[in-house]
């Protein structure tokens, strides 16, 4: 999609610091991290928000969450525990229309989230 900023990530056409990548999905470090660890893992198909995701993605989701366990491990949050988030619509925060995984970690958070 033309004026997505995430399309523009997975495409290389806007810097990030890439964590890992490969043909369906990009994970990338947070630009306003929220806490030590906080990565954002997006398929590289422009998908708006979860609400479009079904079960002709599952492939998509699977690899999504595959490679934030993958991160996780890496960073030693598998032990300590770590946080995935999917933010859907204006009440949840979400501010950018392409979907993504907030993988969260590296220090004690608290439950409800604000
Ligand atoms: P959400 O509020 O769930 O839509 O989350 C969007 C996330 O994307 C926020 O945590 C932002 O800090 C992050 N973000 C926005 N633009 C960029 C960017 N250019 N590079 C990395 N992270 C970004
Ligand atoms: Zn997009």
């Amino acid at each position: 999609m033309d004026d997505c900023i995430f399309c523009k990530i997975a495409a290389g056409d806007v810097p990030a610091s890439i964590v890992k990548q490969d043909d369906l999905v990009v994970a990338f470090e947070d630009i306003n991290p929220q806490a030590p660890i906080h990565i954002q893992i997006i398929p590289r198909k422009h998908i708006p928000s979860v609400l479009e995701l079904d079960s002709a993605q599952v492939d998509i989701l699977a690899r999504m969450v595959e490679t934030a366990n993958e991160i996780a491990r890496e960073r030693g949050l598998d032990e300590r525990g770590f946080r995935l988030v999917f933010n859907c619509g204006p009440e949840a925060g979400q501010t950018v229309p392409h979907l993504h995984l907030h993988l969260l970690g590296g220090r004690a958070m608290s439950w409800p989230p604000g």
